[in-house]
């Protein structure tokens, strides 16, 4: 499949024109969330700009493998390779299950982004459930001679690594700074040099979630789950490994050490990494606390903005800015992408009800869609495709007030491609489980109201007290008042 798509690749610097490694075929693995806390807005941002460049390519007519996992082991505090596991910790202090602190925030993570309308990834793998693979993994890495093992823990061998091939590539870190910086932090540390880092760690007694490994019962270091899915499920080398921007270092350099170490080739053609959310200037980020949970917005329920936004509207001001930009959130910034969202909507719906003319005035369809695609092919340059949507917008608006024509013929393309624009690309309209649904429900029970009003004028009252039995055994209980009838839920 030959397309202009071009892709800032972060292992190169620069933009690369897209081509895939098999014919109309994309393998793409994003970076899942530690699944410990609810994820806050920061970490949607990143999933969200994948989900743009996923249906994308959709859209182009790849068939895509979308693989993003869920990290429920390993991802120790401090993105280090000591202190306790995340997850644990977590459970340890609601004093419940490992496995229930996942349970609940896989779940929080499903139901928040279904609410920002994304699609599912193909495959969802999980770290505890790709122990096996890990420890094949590593066991291929000691044989190729770059990792150690030392008192029931294996460390992959960083300087060994880098005299054969170049560690530090991806961030641009230099060997000799990080040999510098990197410092032994509590001291107790087995590793052979500081920079190393754990692929399998030594359980202390304590220690919640093992596993029996040729090493003893231990746990995977955070960095391996992420060679080891990828390469189950995508192959050796694939087309784009995404993540957020902060985890290039240590994560991602790493990621790329433990494959290219086995396979002697670097695992994946194009990097790319999103950029950060920022609430006050700074990153959003659970461990500081400056952070705002998606469900808050919606509901308002929160010290930062005065109203609430619905999801649409987030997800609009996200798209608003290119997805290798900061953006900094505000209830400005959101107040006038709300407008922006209203007035694009309404004119997706007039399109349904302009009238065409004999013939075009002013617009040029031809052009106008070559900009739109030129936008995407630009590294996925959504802010640029909002613009140019909003000229179409401004000319669906003339035509609707007789100011300017639109032919028949014109009219659909218009219709398809801004449709295919705001609707399957952009995913901005239409399943939003939040505000569709409940909208759709209400209108429906309206009718109900309706007709058992209209049955009890009738005097019939078999059809009125079915209407209200049958609600009230789903929990909808109707109060008839002097003048209206009052819904309650149950
Ligand atoms: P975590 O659960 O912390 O591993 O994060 C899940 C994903 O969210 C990773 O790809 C992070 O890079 C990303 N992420 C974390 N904080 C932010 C932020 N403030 N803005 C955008 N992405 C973020
Ligand atoms: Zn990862």
């Amino acid at each position: 499949m030959s397309s202009s798509l071009t892709i800032y690749n972060s292992l190169s610097g620069k933009t690369e024109l897209f081509k895939s490694i098999s014919p109309n075929k994309v393998g793409m693995y994003v970076c899942g969330p530690t699944v410990y806390n609810n994820v806050h807005l920061g970490n949607c941002r990143t999933f969200i700009s994948f989900d743009l460049i996923y249906r994308y390519l959709i859209h182009l007519g790849y068939k895509v493998r979308y693989v993003r996992n869920i990290t429920d082991v390993g991802h120790l505090e401090y993105d280090e390779d000591q202190g306790e596991d995340r997850i644990s910790k977590k459970a340890r202090s609601e004093s419940i299950e490992p496995m229930e602190v996942v349970q609940k925030y896989t779940i929080d993570f499903h139901k928040t982004l279904s609410k920002f309308n994304l699609f599912p990834p193909s495959i969802e793998p999980t770290a505890t459930g790709h122990i096996i693979d890990q420890i094949e993994f590593i066991k291929k890495i000691i044989d190729a001679g770059y990792a150690y093992e030392i008192n029931n823990s294996v460390y992959f061998d960083v300087l060994k690594f880098n005299k054969k091939h170049k560690y530090g590539k991806l961030s641009g870190r230099n060997i000799e700074d990080l040999i510098h910086n990197t410092r032994d932090l509590d001291g107790v540390s087995d590793k052979k040099n500081p920079q190393d880092f754990a692929l399998w760690k030594k359980a202390e007694l304590i220690h919640i979630m093992k596993w029996p490994s040729p090493w003893g019962e231990g746990f995977p270091g955070w960095h391996l789950e992420c060679s080891a899915m990828s390469s189950k499920y995508l192959g050796d080398k694939f087309d784009i490994h995404g993540g957020g921007m902060d985890l290039k270092f240590p994560h991602h350099e790493c990621e790329i050490a433990q494959s290219e170490s086995i396979n002697k080739v670097s695992p994946v053609k194009y990097w790319v990494h999103a950029n950060m959310l920022t609430l006050n200037g700074k990153k959003m980020s659970k461990s500081t606390g400056n952070n705002i949970l998606p469900g808050e917005i919606f509901s308002g329920k929160n010290k930062i903005f005065k109203k609430p936004f619905k999801p649409e509207v987030v997800k609009f001001f996200i798209m608003q800015a290119h997805y290798r930009s900061v953006l900094d959130i505000s209830e400005d910034a959101l107040n006038a992408s709300e407008k922006g969202y209203n007035k694009l909507i309404s004119a997706l719906k007039l399109l349904d009800n302009i009238n065409p003319s004999k013939k075009d005035t002013s617009f040029n369809f031809d052009d106008w869609n070559k900009k739109c695609y030129s936008a995407l092919n630009d590294d996925f340059n959504s802010p640029v495709l909002i613009a140019n949507l909003f000229d179409a917008v401004k000319f669906i608006n003339s035509v609707n007030n007789n100011l300017d024509n639109i032919s028949a013929a014109t009219l659909i393309k218009l219709k398809t491609s801004f449709k295919a624009f705001v609707n399957d690309i952009l995913g901005l309209y239409g399943n939003f489980s939040s505000s569709y649904d409940e909208k759709k429900l209400k209108d429906i029970l309206n009718i109900l109201i309706e007709l058992r009003s209209s049955s009890r004028k009738n005097k019939d009252f078999e059809t009125s007290d079915k209407i209200r039995n049958e609600l009230n055994k789903i929990g909808i209980k109707l109060e008839d008042n002097t003048d209206e009838t009052e819904i309650r839920l149950n």
